[in-house]
């Protein structure tokens, strides 16, 4: 059989595949209600990349799309919103009005964002990430889990201070700041098992590489106790007190059952690329990693700890948005190198027009990798099948403990 014609094979076969998401942000319902074709792309990882805030004649909005088509970000954003939003025209300068008009329109339906989620995407279940307020559900059970975000915790040495999204330890905790260091890990202990039991969160979430390297090493409790409670800690005791609290959620973690999402690649850059957390992984050999985004650029980092940790999962989250060609090479290899349980994927969008992109992308990434490997006699086109529906979904709903 052809290449192409196998592509398009696989790609008919999941486009009904029930989906499960590793990873969103989703946001709470209010915001999605007054959604506009601007604020979708502000909303994107366009909004990362290009300044939209100027972007209110029709020439502003040519150099806009002229600077960015070709960025992968759009494309995909771009392609979900045109099959969403049927237009006479492609998105471009002289539809903009359009598709404007038809998004404010659907979403003048309450329930038009969750609706796309379930219909369009298929999504069973959501792993929801909502990092400014950790635990949340959006009030949406029926598709969102929540993954307990821990940032914030990393700042609770220093009283006053908040994390990398504004979000003060002692708020998600419900406490004043008057505790003891083991009083501190105690309460984290405790709001971690409260989420699992009363609101099903079904994960642990850090994503401390927007604020530092992500080399964690063996706790030094004198230099942590040292930290404890200073607002002007030295940097080698605040790193201790940060080794000592990733230890105890991993300990969390492995009591609770609970998986740990772990930020890798993209982010301050210094020292993130996945390779660095070989210490903590070796470390907690019992603990499930699900490290996201292949560690982009630094993909063979994933590829190398998932075929010596078999506790590592290979989370493809964001990746194919990021860099489709990136993406398809990663798929192959990491097929290859590690098995077809340990592969997951997560849109890791803000709303649902971006989050059908993510989902249009991966699903092109995995078919034209899998594609490739059922033309070279790598394994057959019914298997190829199988492993894609393995990574969209079924892999997910094991690892999450999802039934
Ligand atoms: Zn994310």
């Amino acid at each position: 059989m052809p290449l192409d014609m196998i592509r398009h094979r696989l790609l008919e076969n999941w486009q009904t595949v029930p989906v499960y998401n590793t990873h969103c942000h989703h946001l709470p319902d209010q915001e999605m209600q007054s959604l506009t074709l601007s604020r979708l792309l502000q909303q994107s990882y366009v909004g990362w990349m290009a300044s939209l805030s100027d972007v209110h004649d029709r020439e502003a909005r040519r150099r806009f799309f002229d600077d960015f088509r070709c960025n992968s970000y759009s494309f995909w954003l771009f392609q979900a919103i045109e099959a969403l939003y049927p237009q006479e025209h492609p998105l471009n300068a002289d539809s903009w009005e359009d598709y404007d008009r038809a998004i404010r329109l659907a979403h003048e339906t309450e329930t038009h964002h969750l609706d796309l989620l379930r219909d369009r995407c298929r999504y069973q279940a959501v792993i929801l990430d909502q990092y400014r307020d950790p635990g949340s559900d959006n009030g949406h059970p029926e598709i969102f889990h929540p993954t307990f975000r821990c940032d914030a915790f990393f700042s609770g040495y220093d009283r006053g201070a908040r994390d990398h999204d504004g979000v003060s330890p002692y708020d998600v905790l419900g406490l004043s700041s008057d505790l003891s260091l083991d009083e501190y890990l105690a309460a984290i202990r405790l709001t971690i098992t409260q989420a699992r039991d009363s609101h099903h969160a079904v994960a642990i979430k850090v994503a401390m590489a927007y604020e530092r390297d992500l080399l964690f090493l063996p706790p030094d409790r004198t230099k942590a106790e040292r930290a404890f409670g200073q607002t002007d800690a030295a940097l080698q005791d605040v790193r201790a007190f940060h080794d000592l609290l990733m230890d105890e959620l991993m300990s969390i973690a492995a009591d609770l059952r609970l998986p740990v999402q772990i930020h890798t690649g993209l982010g301050q850059l210094d020292g993130t690329a996945a390779m660095n957390l070989r210490p903590l992984i070796s470390r907690h050999q019992n603990v499930r990693f699900d490290l996201f985004h292949g560690s982009f650029p630094w993909t063979d980092d994933i590829l190398a700890l998932a075929h010596v940790y078999q506790n590592v999962y290979i989370d493809l989250c964001w990746l194919p948005i990021i860099s489709p060609a990136r993406a398809i090479q990663f798929i192959r290899e990491a097929t290859e190198v590690s098995d077809a349980r340990r592969i997951v994927w997560g849109c890791d969008t803000w709303t649902s027009e971006e989050s059908y992109g993510a989902l249009l992308a991966v699903r092109h990434c995995l078919a034209a990798a899998l594609a490739e490997q059922v033309a070279s006699g790598y394994y057959d086109i019914t298997e190829a099948e199988r492993i894609g529906c393995r990574i969209l979904g079924s892999n997910t709903r094991q690892l999450m403990n999802l039934n």
